[in-house]
């Protein structure tokens, strides 16, 4: 029923006034963790929520329309979505991964190949000749994370995608960093979506989730199955929570990718501040595929201070606005710095390798004023300059 309509009108209102019982405008929340047999050997649509649960269903489609995919699946968190976007991997099995994917997606993979789970490989998927390489060796599943975290590289979904399927790999993109309202990998060939809705879809900074969303129903239907199997499918609450930060995702995002642009184009000005890692801006490598395969460029950016990590200490501890914090896509500005917080869990030389230098630090940008944050940022580099 909602065909056709505009994915913002779809964020804001999917599910909205179909409560038959009350004619609640807003979907009541469903905690009840088992539903009544109608009738002896007779199921009604639920009987357990860790299988199935109206509440979080509700979440799940709104979510899978917004990706074009057929089927969304609601887990525990982002971890726990792409673990189980790769749980088709067997031993022996290949697995190609950006060499600069989230810490916390190192670790994961890092460790499952350790255990003998599958290989993995990792690559600088820009690179054309590595990429190659990798496709060469006939991997089962290609996971892309684009923008990458933290250097925001950008990868061309389409391009690894094709790739990917002339190898007979299934193609799976972390879409965390931009979410469906600025990109839809689907669209641009991908099998899965992983999220962690930690971040912008729920952008609130108060739940802990993550969702896979397949392209295929059958797929999606697999995934679904083996979520209730191992039991991480998400919680009801937390699901109700991110529907209402759904409601809002288009206008948060757009909002907060402005003030982005505006920020990041201010320390590209700024002497104490040697590079900026920003799709948007004309001079970043990935700018003209961003463009091609984005909706925007998203709220999120980093940038290296020339001083190393001396500088690091002094601009955080000059910032009173901005928050010192791991996570993104709240509506509260955060600044990390990946080498000890994000990325900690990488050893020093995969770090060196993918490019996270000690003077690196990431913004997540909030819906705080634009001009509150430029004046926190100019004179927190003021005091760095000082120093
Ligand atoms: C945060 C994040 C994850 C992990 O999600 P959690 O919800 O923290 O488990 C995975 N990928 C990316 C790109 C992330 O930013």
């Amino acid at each position: 029923m909602s065909e056709g309509r505009a994915a913002r009108t779809i964020a804001a209102t999917n599910g909205v006034a179909q409560d038959t019982a009350f004619g609640a405008v807003i979907a009541p929340i469903h905690l009840s963790t088992t539903f009544k047999f109608p009738a002896f050997e007779q199921a009604g649509p639920y009987d357990y929520s860790r299988l199935g649960n109206p509440t979080r269903d509700q979440l799940a489609d709104t979510i899978a329309k917004l990706e074009g995919g057929a089927r969304a699946v609601m887990v525990a968190s982002g971890m726990a979505a792409l673990d189980l976007a790769l749980s088709s991997l067997r031993p022996g099995d290949l697995l190609v991964a950006p060499h600069d994917c989230y810490g916390g997606t190192h670790r994961l993979l890092s460790l499952r190949a350790a255990r003998g789970h599958y290989r993995v490989s990792f690559v600088d998927q820009t690179d054309e000749t590595a990429l190659a390489a990798a496709l060469a060796q006939v991997p089962k599943v290609v996971l892309v994370e684009t923008p990458s975290n933290p250097l925001m590289r950008v990868v061309d979904i389409r391009h690894v995608t094709a790739g990917a399927r002339t190898v007979g790999a299934l193609s799976v993109v972390d879409n965390t960093f931009l979410s469906p309202a600025l990109q839809q990998p689907i669209a641009l060939g991908a099998d899965l979506v992983v999220h962690s809705t930690t971040k912008f879809l729920n952008g609130h900074s108060d739940v802990i989730g993550g969702a896979v969303i397949a392209a295929d129903a059958a797929l999606g239907e697999e995934l679904a199955a083996w979520a209730n199997t191992i039991g991480v499918t998400g919680s009801p609450l937390d699901a109700y929570l991110t529907l209402r930060g759904v409601r809002t995702l288009f206008v948060r995002v757009e909002r907060q990718q402005q003030t982005a642009g505006r920020l990041a184009a201010f320390l590209e000005a700024h002497p104490a501040v040697s590079r900026v890692h920003y799709p948007g801006l004309p001079t970043h490598p990935g700018h003209a595929i961003a463009r091609a395969q984005q909706a925007g460029f998203g709220a999120m950016l980093s940038f290296e201070l020339s001083g190393g990590r001396a500088a690091v200490r002094t601009l955080v501890g000059a910032l009173q606005v901005f928050t010192l914090a791991e996570s993104l896509g709240g509506v509260e500005s955060l600044i990390a710095h990946p080498p000890t917080m994000t990325h900690a869990a990488m050893d020093p030389e995969a770090r060196t390798i993918a490019g996270i230098t000690d003077g690196l630090l990431r913004l997540s940008i909030g819906l705080e004023a634009e001009d509150d944050l430029l004046a926190d940022l100019a004179r927190a580099l003021e005091a760095v300059a000082g120093a």
